[in-house]
């Protein structure tokens, strides 16, 4: 199986093209090895760091992301878990909103509130 992938670790976002062989997943058009690695894991488990925001109690709503890679298929669900959430502020920034939101990914404050 062929399948086309723009990379998006860095801004140069090279072209790549990805086939499963036998010996694994054959990667071209990669500039560097991040490619590679990116592509590898679409193929098998995609992942992404989720971004949003929460309403606090007071009504504002505030930044939130999680600190790692949620896998594509969780990220559904994350999101529904996000959406019941309502913090009481004072929130800082970097404070754990929802420990192991998905594995043990927690979600976290971008704002201050
Ligand atoms: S393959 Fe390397 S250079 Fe090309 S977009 Fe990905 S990270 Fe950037």
């Amino acid at each position: 199986m062929k399948r086309n992938f723009v990379c998006i670790e860095c801004p140069r976002g090279c072209e790549l093209t990805a086939e499963t062989t036998q010996n694994g997943v054959n990667v071209t058009g990669n500039f560097c090895p991040r490619g590679e690695r990116y592509t590898e894991a679409e193929m098998t488990c995609p992942r992404r760091i989720v971004t949003s925001t929460v309403r606090l109690t007071d009504g504002r709503m505030l930044s939130v992301k999680t600190d790692g890679e949620v896998k594509k298929e969780d990220i559904f669900v994350v999101m529904q878990k996000i959406k019941k959430l309502h913090p009481t502020p004072p929130v800082c920034i970097g404070n754990i909103l929802e420990e192991h939101i998905s594995e043990n990914i927690n979600l976290i404050a971008t704002g201050n509130a």
